[in-house]
Order: C-alpha cells, then sequence, then structure tokens
C-alpha cells in the first residue's frame, strides 16, 4: 500500500462542540499523521470554490452557508492508504446511514452538520491539498509526519 495524503476538515458543528482532540484523536490512533493544520473561518468565496463540484446541487447554498457558520480545522492527513481511510474513519454522509464507532455515526447531527469532510479519490485529494495549504506549509514526507521538519 502506499502512503498517501488527503485533506481533512473538522466542520463547523464539530468546532463548536468542542470536539476537536477527540477527531484528531481518531485519526492518530488509527495510524494517519496530521501533517499540516491550520484553523480558519471559511469565506463564502472559500467554500463555494471548495464545493464547486455540487453548485449545481439543491442544498449547495446551505451547504456555503453551513460551511462558513464558524471556524473549521484544516489538515493535511498522511499515512497507508490515507485517502480511504479517512474516509472509513468519517462514515458514510448521512450519519444514520454511517456504520458503527465511526466519526459521523458517534458525532453528526444530520447528513448537512455531519462533523468532517475528506477527500474522496486520489484526484481530490491532489486538488483539495493544494486548495488549502502551500507545499512549503506540510512536513515532509520523508519524516512520516513525526519530525517536524518542513520541506
Ligand atoms: P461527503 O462529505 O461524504 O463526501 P458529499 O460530497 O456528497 O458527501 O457532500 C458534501 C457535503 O454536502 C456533505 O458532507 C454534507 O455536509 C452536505 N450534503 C450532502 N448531501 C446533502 C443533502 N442531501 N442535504 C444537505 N446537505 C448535504
Ligand atoms: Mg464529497
Amino acid at each position: 500500500m502506499a502512503v498517501e495524503r488527503t485533506l481533512s476538515i473538522i466542520k463547523p458543528d464539530a468546532v463548536a462542540k468542542n470536539i476537536i482532540g477527540k477527531i484528531v484523536s481518531r485519526f492518530e490512533s488509527q495510524g494517519l499523521h496530521v501533517v499540516a493544520m491550520r484553523m480558519q473561518k471559511l469565506s463564502a468565496r472559500d467554500a463555494e470554490g471548495f464545493y464547486a463540484e455540487h453548485k449545481e446541487r439543491s442544498f449547495f447554498a446551505d451547504l456555503v452557508k453551513y460551511m462558513t457558520s464558524g471556524p473549521v480545522v484544516l489538515m493535511v492527513l498522511e499515512g497507508e492508504n490515507a485517502i480511504a481511510k479517512n474516509r472509513e474513519i468519517m462514515g458514510a454522509t448521512d450519519p444514520k446511514k454511517a456504520a458503527e464507532g465511526t466519526l459521523r455515526r458517534d458525532f453528526a447531527e444530520s447528513i448537512e452538520a455531519n462533523v468532517v469532510h475528506g477527500s474522496d479519490s486520489p484526484s481530490s485529494a491532489s486538488v483539495e491539498v493544494a486548495y488549502f495549504f502551500r507545499q512549503s506549509e506540510i512536513v515532509k514526507k520523508c519524516c512520516g509526519g513525526q519530525c517536524g521538519c518542513k520541506s
């Protein structure tokens, strides 16, 4: 299996619930390393651009409103099979359909306010990581996320 990087977002509902640490701890305990991290309040433009693939969907305006309703935590996670592993830890989009022990099953209120975002493929991971982080803000792959060095 290859070492991959993926974009993770702790969404405004989770930040408001004060569960940033609980969420990060799930990733860490399941083998993913945080290799970049920043807290930010997204602008409407940030959120619209990030979710451009959904702009024709009926829920788009509400999604942008929700994603800009408070600060988020933006992270790059790294590890073996990180893209699929992150999605597995997150659970299904709709918390009612999410498997037991997943973040969305345990913490999400609704299909909209569902606690976390994770890239869904290698191509979206590379676009999404670059949307929020410069290369210089991500620790070097050679360190496995452990040494804190910057590229
Ligand atoms: P995921 O985040 O699991 O990849 P999608 O990419 O399909 O899911 O949707 C992006 C986000 O849009 C979801 O995480 C959720 O916040 C919101 N969303 C998705 N479907 C709906 C829906 N039917 N109604 C309201 N919000 C939705
Ligand atoms: Mg998605």
